[in-house]
């Protein structure tokens, strides 16, 4: 494969980790250039209103938003392609770096803000109704229940955090979970069992979200057969997967494959790769969160070339 091009900094992925950084890179004359992914804007562009990202009083959707935030690094001369990074070698310097297979460039820096997919069942039904009932983000769409019965799946941590942060807004909230037992840490179970309006159905499996034109119901398989449950929206919790693998040779990750930057920057353990957004963040997951250390990721770039040239 030939190599076409040289690149100061390369950022990988286009959600507002990626962006922000694009912004920042940008206007501190790096001449970004992004490969946007597959699914340019990332998982936000899959959710509906966003009503909890700073400085927007009605709220906004997450397509519109994240065209914002292409139009503004392009603003300050940001180059975003659309392309997948197919393969990256960390080995050599300056990186080299293949787009959709087919091309090569080498890139002197590299952001990568691949993001996290949520894992979901698998049920055709599950993805009929997605962004229809079914959702993968209680803090993203939670508020579209207010006063409604909801059901989440899975029994982690996250579950419980779905689970709990949905108890504040519905009327109930059923946690779907497959084993008699939780495998969410001790103190957020104890929250879970606090929640008077949380019930949770043990040893319990989704066969089929079931509807019309949103959901309505979930078939249940459990001991004792199947049974029909009523609720207006599904919340799948059982776990994301941080999108790290071109990565993971170099790059230490932890036991679920998130990368690990060192506390308080975005630095990997690899110099001049720097990590930001949900491939590096299991805890928060937010869309300001990610904004936040994209622009972390820019500076750093921006700091560690400088201290390059002196
Ligand atoms: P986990 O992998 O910890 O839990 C996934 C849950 O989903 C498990 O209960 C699992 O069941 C269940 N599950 C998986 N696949 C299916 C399936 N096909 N059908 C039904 N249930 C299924 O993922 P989390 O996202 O909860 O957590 C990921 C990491 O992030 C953990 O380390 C967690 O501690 C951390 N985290 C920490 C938080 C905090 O500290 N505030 C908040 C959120 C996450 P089973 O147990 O049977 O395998």
């Amino acid at each position: 494969m030939s190599i076409t091009e040289k690149i100061k900094c390369l950022i990988i992925g286009s959600g507002p980790a990626g962006y922000t950084a694009a912004v920042y890179a940008a206007r501190a004359n790096l001449a970004p250039v992004m490969y946007t992914g597959m699914q340019p804007g990332g998982q936000l562009t899959t959710t509906t209103e966003i009503d909890n990202f700073p400085g927007y009083p009605q709220g906004v959707t997450g397509q519109l938003m994240m065209d914002d935030l292409r139009k503004q690094a392009e603003r300050f001369g940001a180059d975003v392609r659309f392309g997948t990074v197919s393969e990256v070698n960390l080995d050599r310097r300056p990186f080299a770096v293949a787009i959709d297979g087919e091309h090569q460039v080498e890139a002197e820096t590299l952001i990568i803000a691949t993001g996290a997919t949520a894992k979901y069942l698998g049920l055709p039904s599950e993805e009929k109704f997605k962004g229809y009932g079914v959702s993968a983000c209680a803090t993203c769409d939670g508020f579209f229940y207010r006063g409604k019965d909801v059901a989440v799946v899975g029994g982690g941590d996250t579950a419980c955090e779905e689970a709990i942060y949905l108890a504040g807004l519905c009327r109930k909230v059923y946690m779907i979970v497959r084993r008699n037992v939780f495998r969410a840490s001790k103190a957020m179970q104890e929250r879970v069992f606090d929640a008077p309006n949380i019930e949770i159905l043990w040893e319990t499996q989704v066969k089929e979200v079931l509807g019309d034109k949103t959901v309505t119901g979930v078939l249940l398989a459990t001991g004792d057969g199947e049974q029909k449950l009523s609720v207006d929206g599904f919340f799948l919790a059982i776990g994301h997967h941080p999108n790290s693998e071109l990565f993971c040779r170099w790059l230490e990750t932890d036991a679920n494959g998130y990368i690990k930057t060192i506390p308080g920057s975005s630095k990997t353990k690899v110099e001049g790769v720097f990590a930001c957004g949900d491939v590096q963040d299991p805890v928060y997951r937010q869309a300001v969160t990610a904004a936040g250390s994209g622009c972390m990721a820019a500076i750093d770039v921006e700091r560690y070339l400088s201290g390059k040239k002196h």
